[in-house]
């Protein structure tokens, strides 16, 4: 179970010429995320589906027709041109092609931390 203070962003920083943003925790953790990263896990309803869809079809098996069009953008296209805070919980990302939709809560943030410590307590 994430902790309170695990879960409270104490300073969030967004490098928009490195392309990541690093979250500072109140448990002192540090969290670098990639836009790439970010993008990708876009939490919201439509990039939802958009996983959802390309996962039911790896499960099928075969062939694979896809054409790729929508929000996803292109491992190293993603860029953030606007965040914003929303209540106490989350942070709200608007991408370079005008998606704005995901919103971040620090709970789904920290998860997400591609840390070799986090990703090792994930896989056990
Ligand atoms: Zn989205
Ligand atoms: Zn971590």
């Amino acid at each position: 179970m994430p902790t309170a203070d695990s879960v409270t962003a104490r300073q969030i920083t967004v490098d928009g010429p490195q392309r990541i943003m690093t979250i500072r925790w109140g448990d002192d953790h540090e969290s670098v995320y990639p836009f790439d990263l970010l993008r990708k896990e876009c939490p919201c309803a439509l990039c939802d589906d958009e996983r959802k869809k390309k996962a039911e079809q790896q499960k099928k098996g075969g062939l694979t027709l896809a054409v790729m069009k929508g929000p996803i953008l292109r491992a190293g296209e993603a860029q953030v041109t606007d965040v914003q805070k929303v209540g106490h919980y989350a942070i709200k990302f608007t991408w370079q092609d005008g998606h704005d939709t995901g919103i971040y809560s620090y709970e789904f943030l920290r998860a997400l931390c591609p840390c070799p410590r986090c990703a090792g307590e994930r896989t056990g």
